[in-house]
């Protein structure tokens, strides 16, 4: 058997792009078109062969899917971001003629699965559990509207997201503004002609302005331009986006969108995702009020006549009541905090963790300079598990979030694994907010990695339920909050580590803000889940509604929060994910021995019980796999009340 090599990519200049693009979708699309004829006209003799036919299909549909995704959103020169969402959309509608194809599904009906072993039969299921949800049932007339439904939700989807990565806003303030930033903010922001600083909406520069900057009206300023993002120009499409999906999930027998969408999830029905959010809600109730009472407290002894704090007041007085009552200074702590050590430490971290070596390949093109390459190797055999590719500062055009792309789904005796980490991190000083999202993006890197060895493309990496997949990324922050972890990269301008005693200081003040941050998050889950289920005529009143029933912050006036929730697309009513996925996180976590992280038997018994296995089992029985029980809300509940 020959060794996998990884994809090369090809010279970074758009021209070499736009010709990779063209020549590998092109590939891709007539090796899926000529591999879907065959099996019709042909069809092999046995389950297995057909599975094996229809798995090769769907990795070169995949390979050009994720990577014009990728590419999209990442490649500096808009025009091959243009080509790449074309070539994305192609595979994507290809993808929907096949789902809705009544030949195609003959042949998979017609398998005997009595032949396949476990895995396989699974697999069987999945197949033929994706024609049904495809309408592949419907009747011919309604297939072809189920096509065009399907086809205009990719370009809405695309419109969205490229409407919010094209959409960065700015404040130009006077330099007297900048007042309460760290020196270093200040220094890498200097007065134009006019005599004043432009402070933009990417996260490099807001969020350091929102929590520091004395100014409040600027503050205020500057959170409603990033609370406008796409508006109103994503009004209209995420009503359609909304509108759609609702008449698709009607033509497809089901009552609603979130109904649909919850059914392959393990919450399992729509109904169940609001009784989470609000159960959520409730036992968050009550450290919410406790500590915005602490913000309200301390913000009047600034505006005496305050009667509530503004969510552009929020982060500002949760860093003044850390600094001043919890002993923790957000400016002192990210001294300890250079980009450069940090990514060091990371790869360190998650090195020893899951056994993995990174390689760095500083030889590699790349498609920017700031992006860097890494083979990954097992540290016990020096077996190859993949590449990664880290692209972590912000530019213009680029995406403007923080999460894992996958470049290739790793099949065995196929292809290796490869992803991409896609962040908005400042080149030096971070604030340890930056180091706890880092971690967790890893841990999608990591989990897409070893779990892509799989023999079916389906159940490759993070193929897992959409709302488990948070859990490994979530449960991976917490190395970024144990003082050896930290100092064994964490070091200031002179080479001292951070002391654990700030560190013990930093975890009390973490806590502190924790209900009214769930309140917060259930108010963006409540949002994701009623605007589908609604679809209401005006997007900004539904917004406040909601926003006074689950945030302890009041709506920001003239404003649009979903415009700008990315999510809406993606998650679509699943926003309550990130939840679910944090109590399955904490109760993941109670594994471990606070006192020794690195535990060799529990970290093995981790990555090899809930990562490797990818897809090829529920998510509720990794979890039990590893801690040898079923998983409970136990372990959430004892956080957010402790
Ligand atoms: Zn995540």
């Amino acid at each position: 058997m020959t060794e996998l090599k990884p994809l090369d990519l090809p010279a970074p200049d758009a021209d070499a792009y736009l010709a990779w693009i063209a020549d590998f979708s092109s590939a891709d699309m007539e090796t899926a078109r000529a591999g879907v004829a065959a099996l019709k006209e042909n069809p092999p003799a046995t389950a297995e062969e057909t599975l094996t036919a229809w798995n090769d299909i769907e990795v070169a549909l995949s390979n050009t899917i994720a990577r014009c995704e990728l590419f999209s959103e990442v490649h500096p020169d808009s025009g091959v971001r243009e080509a790449a969402e074309q070539a994305s959309l192609a595979a994507r509608q290809l993808s929907t003629e096949f789902g809705l194809d009544p030949d195609l599904y003959a042949v998979f009906v017609g398998l005997d699965h009595h032949t396949l072993d476990s895995e396989s039969t699974r697999l069987l299921e999945k197949i033929l559990r994706s024609f049904r949800r495809s309408g592949v049932a419907a009747d011919e007339a309604t297939r072809g509207r189920i096509k065009d439904l399907r086809d205009r939700l990719t370009v809405l989807g695309q419109t969205f997201a490229r409407t919010i990565r094209e959409g960065t806003r700015s404040l130009r303030v006077r330099p007297e503004q900048l007042a309460g930033l760290p020196q270093d903010w200040i220094d890498a922001h200097p007065a134009d002609d006019d005599g004043l600083v432009t402070v933009t909406t990417d996260y490099p520069d807001a969020i350091p302005f929102r929590t520091f900057a004395h100014d409040a009206e600027a503050r205020r300023a500057l959170l409603v331009e990033q609370l406008t993002i796409g508006y109103p120009d994503n009004v209209d499409v995420l009503r359609e986006l909304f509108t759609l999906r609702a008449e698709l999930a009607g033509l497809l027998g089901y009552d609603n969108w979130p109904d649909f969408d919850a059914e392959v999830k393990m919450i399992k029905t729509g109904a169940a995702i609001p009784e989470f959010i609000d159960r959520i809600a409730a036992a968050a109730l009550e450290p919410a009020q406790r500590d915005v009472g602490v913000l309200l407290e301390r913000l009047r002894e600034d505006r005496p006549d305050a009667d509530r704090v503004e969510a552009s007041d929020a982060s500002y007085y949760a860093e003044v009541h850390r600094r001043e009552k919890l002993d923790v200074d957000a400016q002192l702590v990210r001294t300890y905090f250079d980009f450069a050590k940090v990514r060091a430490g990371l790869l360190d971290v998650t090195g020893r963790l899951f056994g993995l070596t990174y390689t760095p390949r500083d030889d590699l093109p790349v498609w920017h300079p700031s992006v860097t390459a890494y083979d990954v190797a097992r540290s016990d055999d020096g077996e190859t598990v993949g590449r990664i590719y880290l692209d972590l500062h912000p530019r213009e055009g680029k995406f403007k979030h923080a999460a894992q792309f996958t470049l290739t789904n790793g099949v065995r005796g196929v292809q290796l694994p490869e992803g991409t980490l896609v962040c908005n991190f400042p080149t030096g000083l971070m604030e340890h907010d930056n180091v706890t999202t880092l971690f967790h993006e890893f841990g999608h890197l990591v989990h897409h990695l070893v779990g892509g060895h799989q023999r079916w493309n389906e159940f490759s990496g993070v193929a897992t339920e959409w709302d488990f997949v948070e859990a490994p990324s979530q449960m991976l922050e917490e190395w970024a909050w144990d003082a050896d972890v930290l100092a064994s990269f964490a070091t200031d301008a002179a080479g001292s580590p951070i002391p654990p005693d700030l560190v013990a200081r930093m975890r009390r003040a973490d806590d502190f803000g924790k209900g009214y941050f769930a309140r917060t998050q259930m108010f963006y889950a409540a949002l994701s889940y009623y605007l589908h289920l609604e679809n209401p005529t005006d997007l900004v009143e539904r917004t406040r509604e909601l926003q006074e029933r689950y945030s302890l912050f009041p709506y920001v006036e003239g404003t649009c929060m979903p415009t700008s929730f990315g999510h809406l697309d993606g998650y679509g009513s699943g926003y309550y994910t990130y939840m679910w996925s944090l109590v399955i996180a904490k109760d993941m976590f109670s594994a471990f021995d606070r006192n020794n992280l690195f535990d060799r038997e529990v970290a093995d018994r981790y990555r090899d019980r809930v990562l490797v296995p990818g897809g090829t089992k529920d998510a509720a029985d990794l979890v039990r796999d590893f801690l040898g029980r079923d998983y409970s809300f136990d372990a959430y509940a004892a956080w957010l009340a402790e």
